[in-house]
């Protein structure tokens, strides 16, 4: 059987055939894609990684391939000698790269046979994902999962001829280390020889950069599996990629520029896509006025405009009494809103009322006022402040929202992307980056009843609001940045605290005693002591970067053996239960 392969190596790939092959031999080997049975003819497309070829079996060139090709099925593993010849004029096929060509055999070896699959593999059918998880092996056959894949070689590849252009130097960091929180639960790992002790898998690999740069690498770089016991929200996993980074003698801009050098390379290189730099950026504070949220799209319009101070004395008691107890009244311009009907209007209502919002009003914008159902309890100073402030012609329609700032936000942040989508405003074939910064160094967590870093407790605040840390650390900004794709945020690092008093500042400010912090970071307090640059660096979500530029909607279609929504892996029945011994072993109980 396996003689053939011994002394006849594959010479192409079938995916590379094209008519400058015209007149040659070769030999290909892959699976059956789909076969054809033309009467005396018999067809088979022959898959590999880099495509298709089509294949001619023919009796009157080869009685005995075309013989055994009437054995053959799907997915059925071939070897096969043959000429590349010229598709008979008016049989090419425009839709395939090697769609000019086919392959005439002369010699045919079925290397391994196979079973039906348990879904089509060769059609664009929808099949249950548990289904294609169980079956990953043969999923990963399908052409858009290879391409994927190897799409996902490239970046990495390239994102490491980047970095090392750049003078970065990549360090591997441990998998089994101690837990540094970064908001999320560990995983641990229970140890043997030290009984009644865990590892935790990393979260991020934090610490050990910063501690790089106290050592001097200067410019650290790392493509990185990362772990979080999360639960898992929709598109996220227990174990993702980070491109993580960090540097030293830097400011943020030099973050800025390094990953925008990063990106653009990535898109040139993998895309053949130019992107304009530097991306723009805004404040947290700013996002949120403008876009209700920190990771705003700003691929189109429909910006909030804050309309309370237009409002406030009003008539209409809802923007009244909301505006005194310290609510806010904000709007949505939507240009040329002719097409929306009443009930598209009140369907928004509906829509908001899912993020709390107790009604929304809404406007018309007619040459000589509104039509609106609030329209009658506003003032004609009023309503013209509102035009103007909305930047409103005829013919666009404005819908108000009043409550707390961040119910308004929330709802009006999330009817934002709904319209967008709803009225086709986005173009699916732009990347709008954008850099959100001054993120609040904390937030006061209720249910905690203290207050949580926002991003992790090694970030910098920003020096002028230092006075704030210990009185009021809510007002305190952060030396932080994400950096958002088309209302993704694909990344986000910080400046770091370089001094141990800080640090420690920042600790008591989150609540953790002296001895607490000690027992957690006692070697980064004492690392911060022997000399440490000022250093920050950014971490970006590799699986996410790969999906938005493979243009797919899951994180699960570009990672090879991916976990479900509920932490398992269909494919292997991970996790599972393990033997008594193992668990005596490590002195563990199942409770
Ligand atoms: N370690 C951070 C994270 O994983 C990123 C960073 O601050 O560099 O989100």
């Amino acid at each position: 059987m396996t003689d053939f392969i011994k002394v006849k190596k594959r010479t192409h790939y079938s995916g590379d055939l094209n008519a400058s092959h015209i007149g040659e031999h070769v030999i290909l080997m892959g699976w059956v894609h789909r076969r054809r049975d033309h009467g005396g003819v018999i067809f088979i497309d022959l898959r590999d990684r880099e495509g298709l070829a089509q294949v001619v079996f023919n009796p009157d060139i080869d009685p005995d391939s075309h013989k055994e090709a009437h054995k053959i099925r799907n997915e059925f593993v071939l070897a096969v000698r043959g000429m590349v010849q010229r598709r008979p004029e008016g049989m090419e096929n425009p839709e395939l790269k090697t769609g000019e060509i086919e392959v005439m055999a002369h010699e045919l070896e079925i290397l391994s046979e196979a079973k039906t699959p348990p879904f089509v593999l060769n059609e664009n059918i929808e099949v249950s994902e548990n289904v294609r998880l169980k079956y990953r092996y043969l999923d990963l056959r399908r052409p858009e999962m290879q391409k994927n894949l190897i799409l996902r070689s490239n970046i990495a590849a390239q994102t490491r001829l980047y970095f090392q252009k750049e003078a970065f130097i990549e360090v591997e960091t441990p998998v089994l280390t101690k837990s540094t929180p970064e908001g999320a639960r560990d995983y641990l790992v229970p140890s043997r020889i030290n009984q009644g002790m865990f590892y935790a898998l990393p979260q991020s690999p934090q610490l050990f950069k910063q501690l790089l740069m106290v050592s001097g690498f200067d410019r650290y770089y790392q493509i990185v599996r990362c772990f979080r016991d999360e639960d898992l929200r929709a598109d996220r996993q227990p174990e993702f990629t980070q491109i993580d980074v960090e540097m030293s003698f830097i400011s943020e801009d030099d973050i800025y520029r390094i990953t925008e050098g990063l990106i653009c390379h990535l898109f040139r290189t993998c895309l053949n896509k130019e992107l304009s730099v530097p991306f723009p950026v805004i404040s947290y504070a700013e996002a949120i006025d403008r876009y209700g949220r920190d990771n705003p799209d700003i691929r189109f319009a429909l910006e909030l405009r804050d309309l309370t101070e237009i409002v406030k004395n009003s008539n209409l008691k809802v923007f009244q009494e909301v505006a005194a107890g310290g609510g806010v009244v904000k709007a949505i311009k939507i240009e040329d809103g002719k097409n929306l009907t009443r009930k598209d209007l009140d369907g928004l209502a509906d829509y908001v009322s899912a993020y709390g919002a107790k009604g929304l009003a809404w406007a018309r914008v007619n040459p000589d006022g509104w039509t609106s159902p609030i329209f009658k309890f506003l003032t004609a100073s009023e309503v013209e402040n509102i035009n103007k402030k909305m930047e409103v012609k005829e013919g666009d329609v404005i819908v108000f929202l009043a409550d707390s700032p961040s119910v308004v936000h929330d709802a009006l942040g999330n009817l934002r992307i709904h319209l967008a989508k709803k009225l086709n405003l986005i173009d699916s074939g732009q990347y709008a980056f954008t850099w959100v910064n001054e993120f609040p160094l904390f937030e006061y967590s209720e249910t905690e009843k203290r207050y949580v870093s926002k991003h992790h407790p090694f970030t910098s605040p920003v020096m002028e609001d230092l006075p704030f840390l210990t009185n009021d650390p809510g007002k305190v900004r952060a030396r932080a940045y994400d950096i958002v794709l088309n209302g993704t945020e694909i990344g986000g690092g910080s400046i770091r605290i370089h001094k141990q008093d800080i640090q420690s500042t920042v600790f008591i400010a989150l609540g953790m005693q002296d001895a607490e912090a000690r027992k957690k970071f006692g070697f980064l307090l004492d690392a911060l002591e022997y000399g440490t640059p000022p250093h920050g660096g950014i971490a970006l979500g590799f699986d996410r970067l790969v999906m938005i530029m493979a243009g797919v909607e899951s994180i699960r279609d570009v990672i090879a053996f991916p976990k479900t929504q509920k932490a398992t892996c269909l494919l292997t029945d991970a996790p599972s239960e393990v033997s008594i011994e193992q668990l005596m072993e490590l002195s563990l109980k199942i409770v």
